[in-house]
């Protein structure tokens, strides 16, 4: 079937972190898109994506192939997927993801979007500007900016549980459980130092050779690698020893099945929270989580540092 040329798109993006794909629907609206946001992301929607992809792929494919198959069942006929650039999967979801929806029988065009092509497929899809896009994407990011700014604030008072992972994982809250809410709930402040603000300025300063402030830890964190390794392996070094130098109460290393990147560094974490004496909690995550064994894990990691605190 050929897509008909006058009908008007439905353009959809995958979850990942409800407040910050809402706001990436609307900055889409305002550059001339019909965006229609997927279904949130459910057990039914991590299961199409487990039923549709390889079983020892990196977690993230599953749910995002999953939002991919219910937008289209609503109507959904443009998919618009991040393209890493990279040297971890995230490069070739788009390819992976675009192959298993035309194996399903779907009639859709695919756009991956990155750094280098934002600007022509933007305005492609909703007729903007150059000048209107620039200046809708930094309104987004101020936007997101206040979010990330809460999310990355130490407490005064509170233990703070400093949080490094792979970033689909550590800011989907239907992916992680609300573990930011759950840490809070137990009375302590979560410090998630992986959020879209945080990959953004990486990827700029990189980039654009720009100075950065953490230049100090980036270059400690150097010596665990040789040369690049892909999705936030090195920022997330760099973040821990940021977080252990400055006394942080815990650490959890959220990280989905067998993540490249993630699994590489975890002897690097240990490491390093074992020379500081930083309590570290790993939490790998699939589609056989369990919610409530998370919890009691979380729960004890928690109690064991509200303790360590009162000593
Ligand atoms: S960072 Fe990890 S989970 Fe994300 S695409 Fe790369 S390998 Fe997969």
């Amino acid at each position: 079937m050929i897509m008909q040329i006058n009908k008007p798109r439905n353009v959809t993006i995958p979850w990942m972190g409800k407040d910050y794909i809402e706001l990436l629907g609307e900055s889409l609206t305002n550059l001339g898109m019909q965006v229609q946001l997927p279904p949130r992301t459910t057990n039914k929607t991590i299961q199409i994506g487990v039923r549709n992809t390889a079983e020892m792929v990196c977690f993230p494919l599953k749910p995002t192939l999953g939002n991919f198959v219910e937008a289209l069942d609503n109507g959904a006929d443009t998919l618009l997927m991040f393209d890493s650039q990279g040297q971890c999967r995230l490069r070739h979801y788009w390819k992976i993801q675009e192959f298993a929806l035309k194996n399903l029988g779907y009639d859709f065009e695919m756009y991956n979007v990155n750094f280098s092509n934002f600007l022509p497929v933007l305005r492609k899809l909703g007729g903007a500007s150059y000048v209107k896009i620039l200046k809708e994407l930094y309104r987004f990011y101020g936007r997101i900016k206040e979010i990330d700014e809460a999310k990355e604030k130490w407490s005064a008072k509170l233990p703070n549980i400093g949080i490094i992972g792979e970033i689909f994982t550590c800011c989907d809250e239907r992916i992680n459980y609300g573990i930011e809410s759950k840490i809070r709930k137990l009375g302590a402040k979560p410090v998630n130092t992986v959020t879209l603000t945080s990959f953004l300025r990486a990827s700029f300063v990189e980039k654009l050779h720009l100075p950065s402030k953490k230049k100090r830890y980036e270059k400690q964190a150097e010596i665990y690698f040789n040369g690049g390794l892909g999705g936030h392996g090195k920022e997330n070094i760099s973040s821990l020893l940021e977080l252990v130098d400055n006394n942080i109460g815990g650490v959890i290393h959220l990280l989905p099945m067998s993540c490249m990147p993630e699994t590489s560094i975890e002897p690097f974490v240990d490491s390093i929270c074992r020379k500081n004496n930083t309590p570290m909690l790993r939490i790998p995550i699939d589609e056989n989580t369990a919610e409530a064994n998370l919890e009691t894990r979380l729960e004890t990691f928690i109690e064991l540092i509200k303790m360590r605190e009162k000593k």
